[in-house]
């Protein structure tokens, strides 16, 4: 199926870097917002992204418009009405995916494509609250969208091949490399970092070592960009708890229960660098 007309629920964090990334691909985006307020700022994201591209010298002016030309920002569901994929990028709360799932359901034509952004809840259950399950997979993009190379294109029992070869071409057409994942917590990447993460806080709390050679070691020894706790405080501390704790709900596997010392930052609003204070101090 030939995908033209891409909708984003949600303009936060991922929803503006995907819309940006699939209109800067030449599709036409539709993204919506729970009110106008919300809708400005990740739309303004959007065009601050787009101009420090400009300074880069990566994009020019004329590519600018073009791609702010193709994005059309609502507050109304209803616009979501010819989209051939909708791509769900609202916070991380079952209830709430389920809701825009239920909805999305109800406005699109029988033949849109429904795909969540989800890091970690059960895309199943969402594709269950449709009548489309086999049209319902994961598109798993990482922050920031419109750079990162990889999108793990997440699979149902109930996701066609049809389906998963049209997300994996659309996932193409945006310049990613695609990994398949069933759907299982966490699929690849989460599944094998949130326990390096976690580790990492276990060997602090033990005084193994201190953060900063930590980070140093896995910088250095490993060649990672950068090391665990710096990787954690960039994520949000309240995100990897939430994540971890998905995680364990589903496999009881005790490699996914969070430290204390991370339960207690969460519990001090010690969320990284969105708070100014994680595992390090941030102006
Ligand atoms: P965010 O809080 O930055 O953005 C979510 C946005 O969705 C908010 O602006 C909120 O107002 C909006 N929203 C909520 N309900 C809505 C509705 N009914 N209609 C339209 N908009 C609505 O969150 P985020 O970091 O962008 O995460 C979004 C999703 O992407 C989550 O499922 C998250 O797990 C996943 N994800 C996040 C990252 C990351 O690094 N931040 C990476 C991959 C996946």
């Amino acid at each position: 199926m030939e995908i033209k007309k891409v909708g984003v629920v949600g303009c936060g964090t991922m929803g503006s870097g995907i819309t940006q990334v699939c209109a800067q691909s030449g599709y036409q985006v539709v993204v919506s917002e729970i009110n106008n307020e919300l809708l400005n700022k990740g739309l303004a994201s959007i065009n601050n992204f787009l101009t420090k591209g400009i300074d880069k010298g990566k994009l020019s002016q004329q590519d600018k418009e073009s791609t702010l030309a193709r994005i059309k920002g609502t507050t109304n569901t209803k616009d979501f009405s010819d989209c051939d994929l909708v791509i769900e990028a609202a916070i991380e709360s079952m209830d709430l995916k389920k809701k825009i799932f239920a909805e999305l359901d109800k406005i699109c034509p029988e033949h849109t494509i429904l795909a969540t952004n989800t890091s970690c809840l059960s895309i199943i259950d969402m594709a269950m609250v449709t009548t489309r399950p086999d049209k319902v997979l994961g598109l798993h993009f990482f922050n920031p969208a419109p750079v990162m190379k990889l999108m793990e294109v997440v699979k149902t029992i109930a996701t066609t091949g049809e389906t998963l070869e049209t997300g994996k071409a659309f996932g193409a057409s945006l310049g990613k490399t695609i990994v398949i994942a069933q759907d299982s917590p966490g699929f690849i990447v989460n599944r094998l970092l949130i326990p390096f993460i976690l580790n990492a806080v276990r060997m602090l709390e033990a005084g193994v070592a201190t953060r900063e050679d930590i980070d140093a070691a896995i910088n250095l020894g490993l060649n990672h960009p950068m090391g665990p706790l710096t990787l954690a405080d960039l994520i949000g501390i309240d995100v990897v708890f939430f994540i971890a704790n998905a995680i364990y709900d589903e496999f009881k596997d005790p490699q996914y229960i969070t430290p204390t010392l991370v339960n207690k930052m969460v519990s001090a609003g010690w969320l990284g660098r969105k708070t100014g204070k994680g595992f390090y101090e941030y102006k």
